[in-house]
């Protein structure tokens, strides 16, 4: 059973100083608060603080659900570590009274730990070591099945004392690391239903980019089910990406031009051609600096070397490619981390699959297909399918 502990909780949220290398820290710290508080907004309304490279996030309303927000903030790119700690004086006795109260419930069924502390107010009366000796005494004796494991113990204790408080929780949750989002430039991600795409916006949304995200639909060739589908994968990144804008073109038009008038072995190198030029006019609106797609080398026909080189070709901004080296296997993990694995294998049609070649060229030239391209002019197809895009905002409190 909860014990009610009449405490005052609050969540540390640790970001490193690794990750500011070579970085404006104060730009990191500033976007990085300001994601935390569009975070967990909708929560109740908090303190926020920092010091020392560390965020402290005070609730201030009774109701405030810090299980949540740990899970939210779990999600947050830039924070390297966090843990809900309960506030105590600056007084070891209140510390030694806090620790018994505040981690019972931990303790009483734990078999190991150790006590650390961390001292950065270096005019607390006593030393680090011998907080930790001393508190440890006191837990060993109240917890009677807890013994000491200074190497891999269950549970480690935690003091710390800062410039206004001393806190006490019982050890650090790793956080989703990498940088907070925005702090990496903007691009627009070439999302389709299937499993690598949201795994490479993921991946580049951990590097601190802000992502919008382009699809491209064929109806009635695609069905409506299918659009939801993506939908739901954008949702699912939400918590990861911040807001995203998610932009639909229209492409059934331009696919069956490209079936009418081009050689079928063609069909899909000439398809990626035409997704990223459009891609490209929208990022030039919506000041995108680069696409990302979740192509993998080899992967697929339009994924071997030959058929990137002929994609590129047409690309005037970089495009990242952040799962290019890696196994399915290996994607796979990632999508059934960030849970989007089981709405990707949802068996709905995407445009890729629709008009595929038998025989796609596996190694086309960029030449043949520039040729193949000329027998017609796509270019016030690709205008007005820009123009019929429809956008719709995907946000962090839907
Ligand atoms: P994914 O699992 O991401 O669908 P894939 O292995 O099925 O990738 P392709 O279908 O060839 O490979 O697509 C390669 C990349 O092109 C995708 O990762 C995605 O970035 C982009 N893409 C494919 N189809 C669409 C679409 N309908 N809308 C937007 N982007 C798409
Ligand atoms: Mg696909």
């Amino acid at each position: 059973m909860q014990r009610r502990i009449k405490m005052q909780e609050i969540i540390l949220i640790k970001y490193g100083e690794m990750a500011l290398k070579g970085m404006n820290k104060k730009t990191f710290e500033d976007v990085l608060v300001k994601n935390i508080k569009r975070r967990i907004k909708s929560l109740g309304k908090t303190f926020i603080t920092r010091a020392q490279s560390t965020i402290y996030i005070e609730p201030a309303d009774e109701g405030f659900d810090i299980d949540e927000a740990m899970t939210r903030l779990g999600k947050v790119f830039g924070i390297a570590a966090l843990c809900r700690a309960a506030v105590c004086e600056k007084d070891f006795e209140d510390i030694k009274r806090v620790a018994c109260e505040y981690l019972a419930d931990t303790l009483e069924y734990a078999k190991t730990f150790k006590v650390t502390a961390k001292r950065s107010d270096k005019n607390f009366s006593m030393k680090s070591p011998e907080i930790c000796r001393e508190l440890g005494g006191v837990l060993l004796e109240k917890f009677e099945r807890l013994s000491v494991d200074v190497n891999d113990p269950e549970i480690t204790v935690t003091v710390e004392i800062r410039d206004t408080n001393a806190y006490v929780h019982a050890g650090n949750i790793k956080g989703a690391g990498g940088l907070p989002v925005g702090t990496s430039g903007h691009a627009l991600l070439l999302l389709s239903g299937g499993i690598d795409s949201p795994v490479a916006g993921y991946m580049m949304a951990k590097r601190g980019v802000h992502i919008s995200a382009i699809h491209y639909v064929s109806p009635p060739y695609t069905s409506e089910r299918a659009r939801l589908k993506v939908e739901q994968l954008c949702e699912k990144i939400t918590p990861y990406c911040g807001s995203i804008a998610f932009f639909c073109v229209p492409f059934t038009k331009i696919q069956e031009e490209i079936k009418n008038n081009c050689p079928e072995e063609f069909f899909t190198i000439i398809m990626r051609r035409l997704m990223m030029k459009i891609a490209q006019k929208i990022a030039a609106r919506e000041k995108c600096l680069a696409l990302i797609t979740g192509e993998s080398v080899g992967q697929v026909a339009s994924q071997t070397m030959s058929a990137l080189v002929c994609t590129d070709a047409v690309c005037e901004i970089p495009v990242f490619r952040p799962l290019i080296g890696m196994d399915k296997t290996e994607i796979v993990e990632i999508s059934r981390k960030i849970d989007t694995f089981d709405i990707s294998i949802q068996p709905y049609e995407d445009c890729c699959t629709v008009f595929t070649p038998k025989h796609p060229k596996v190694r086309p030239i960029l030449s043949d297909i520039e040729a193949a391209e000329q027998n017609f002019d796509f270019e016030p197809l690709l205008q007005e399918a820009v123009e019929k895009t429809e956008l719709k905002i995907f946000n962090l409190d839907m």
